[in-house]
């Protein structure tokens, strides 16, 4: 799937919006992919989904394990195309951990996926807790590298569509000086 296919897919089902955001690094961007949208259609998320798990072939992956909530239905989809089994991570008292129940077992093979990577946080949290767990992180992956390659992670990443969306520190943000209306986390709580 080429990257036009991959956009084609986020506009078609309305998911990159354009305004005035605010990203979870605390930066500020006036564009945001907003993949909900496109996992609202399940045969879109097969599709997009499908190509990442080609190029995920090589880890033959045991376990995907994605960060609540943003990657929680990616990483349904492509444990179910990929034959792995599916945990997310959520975070308790500020830590991602795994709760209700899942555990990994020693040694099993990981990819952390998350849909998209701005700065790769949480990622890397959910990288670092597998490690802690005893589990082989053998890559990470994401259907968009909002970072277009600057992000840095300690195992191999595999994103679908790299990309460059500008975003900016909030203190240097031209929308701010500009005098707009406060930026806004799509999703988040009290807003839409
Ligand atoms: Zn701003």
């Amino acid at each position: 799937m080429t990257n036009e296919e991959v956009l084609a897919a986020y506009e078609r089902t309305g998911g990159i919006l354009k305004g005035h955001f605010l990203l979870t690094s605390g930066r500020h961007s006036d564009t945001y992919m907003q993949s909900a949208k496109l996992f609202v259609h399940p045969e879109e998320a097969e599709k997009i989904v499908a190509a990442l798990a080609e190029k995920l072939a090589a880890y033959k992956p045991d376990v995907i394990v994605s960060p609540a909530v943003g990657g929680i239905i990616l990483g349904y989809e492509l444990a179910r195309q990929m034959k792995a089994v599916n945990y997310f991570a959520e975070r308790e008292n500020g830590e991602m951990t795994l709760r209700r129940g899942f555990t990994l077992e020693k040694g099993s093979r990981v990819i952390v996926a998350e849909d998209v990577v701005t700065t790769g946080g949480s990622v890397k949290e959910v990288i670092a807790l597998c490690k802690s767990l005893g589990a082989e992180v053998v890559a990470c992956a994401s259907v968009v590298d909002r970072s277009n390659g600057k992000v840095e992670f300690d195992v191999p990443y595999v994103p679908l569509l790299s990309m460059e969306v500008t975003s900016w520190e909030a203190e240097n943000c031209p929308l701010c000086k500009a005098g707009a209306p406060a930026p806004y986390k799509p999703g988040s709580r009290g807003v839409k």
